[in-house]
């Protein structure tokens, strides 16, 4: 048999410690691996398997988009880009839209986009304002923005006209402000950060400086968009609109596909911009058009903030009984629970073994973002593969 792990050793770049497992196949809430063991999948290719894996309503749609039509280029129109722009339009707050292929690319469209609006309207400001422990992508540009020193150790000269400072520190960015500031970017809550949650009225309170500075608000929406919250957008959880969002990985059922979105006062971008060879395909946007489509006529949101308080409870029950779980915290299926010691790896890997893949999101946190489709039977099975598989770290920890 063939030795994939090998293979990858070999033959692919380093970039990434995987975990050991060799995923062959998914359906709905569990995945296969190449010896047929099966897991419960709680994290959902990374947030962005929101129907679950194979979804027949986004299978059915790629496989006839797959059949139709799949790149054209953006000379021309096609028609799943238009009824997904609608969709989504009609769905937010927000005026217009422009497809991507990834988070990061629509991070770096919102990132032009409020940099134009700086030239026009705030006498050439360029600098944008992002948070620390943010997560905004890999590109050069968004390592800038990204918060945290270990993605951008390595790629000095840094991008510039990027300024992090603490999150949940509306007089923080107040202080960074100045003729030079076109934008603020954040997530409405930081995910890859560590699922931190911002406090009372931060948000509301940045809204407010944007308007009275006349200042583009971004919020990333790249982990927290289509259901994830229990809100279609976590902008609706958090009860505070953006000027700009940008959209990535929930949006396309599992096919890659980003999105940023701007409210009408701002589309300031005229033919020659910005643009993208493989942004807006048909073939992608069939994809998540059908995704998007069943999320809101299905309510998947509601679903997604019913089960998430069910999951919530049941990892308090936990809580309860083991002192090694210090808090659980997030919001809808975007949950973190938090140890008292550094053992998340050892917690990965024994439940690996039980049947559950888990994200080590901070040495001493794992993140737990399940499909929104996920069953209370499932959570129930999830956890407790989590509570064995966190007995057994604890028992080799000593
Ligand atoms: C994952 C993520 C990104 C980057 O998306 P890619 O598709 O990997 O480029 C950007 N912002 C947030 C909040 C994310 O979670």
């Amino acid at each position: 048999m063939t030795d994939w792990m090998e293979l990858e050793r070999r033959y692919y770049m380093f970039v990434v410690r995987r975990q050991p497992v060799v995923i062959l196949r998914g359906q709905g809430t569990r995945v296969w691996d190449v010896d047929g063991k099966e897991y419960l999948d709680f994290t959902a290719g990374w947030a962005v398997n929101n129907l679950g894996h194979c979804h027949p309503a986004v299978t059915k749609a790629i496989q006839e988009q797959a059949a139709t039509l799949m790149q054209t280029s953006n000379q021309f129109y096609t028609t799943p880009q238009l009824k997904l722009a609608q969709v989504l339009v009609e769905n937010s707050c927000l005026d217009r839209v422009f497809f991507s292929n990834s988070g990061a690319e629509a991070n770096e469209g919102a990132v032009k986009l409020a940099r134009k609006y700086g030239r026009l309207h705030r006498n050439g400001a360029y600098e944008v304002i992002t948070a620390l422990n943010s997560f905004h992508g890999r590109t050069l540009a968004m390592v800038a923005a990204t918060g945290q020193p270990h993605y951008q150790e390595n790629w000095k000269p840094l991008a510039p006209g990027f300024v992090n400072v603490e999150y949940n520190d509306l007089e923080a960015i107040k202080k960074a402000t100045s003729d030079r500031t076109c934008t603020v970017m954040l997530e409405v809550l930081q995910g890859e950060g560590g699922v931190n949650l911002p406090s009372e009225g931060y948000l509301k309170g940045v809204r407010e400086w944007c308007d009275e500075q006349g200042l583009i608000l971004i919020f990333d929406e790249v982990q927290t968009g289509l259901g994830r919250l229990g809100t279609l957008f976590g902008y609706q959880w958090a009860g505070v609109e953006p000027d700009v969002m940008t959209l990535a990985k929930g949006l396309g059922g599992g096919v890659p596909i980003g999105a940023f979105l701007c409210k009408e006062k701002c589309a300031v971008l005229e033919p020659g911009d910005h643009g993208s060879t493989f942004g807006g395909n048909a073939l992608t946007c069939a994809a998540a058009y059908a995704s998007t489509e069943y999320i809101i006529s299905h309510n998947v949101p509601g679903h997604a903030r019913e089960i998430g308080e069910y999951l919530r409870r049941t990892l308090e029950r936990l809580q309860r009984r083991n002192p090694m779980v210090t808090e659980v915290r997030g919001t809808g299926l975007l949950l973190a629970v938090q140890f008292g010691a550094d053992i998340s790896g050892k917690v990965v890997a024994a439940c690996n073994n039980e049947g559950l893949l888990l994200n080590p999101v901070r040495p001493n946190a794992i993140r737990l973002m399940p499909p929104l489709i996920i069953t209370r039977e499932e959570i129930d099975e999830g956890v407790a593969r989590l509570e064995r598989g966190l007995a057994k770290a604890q028992a080799s920890q000593g």
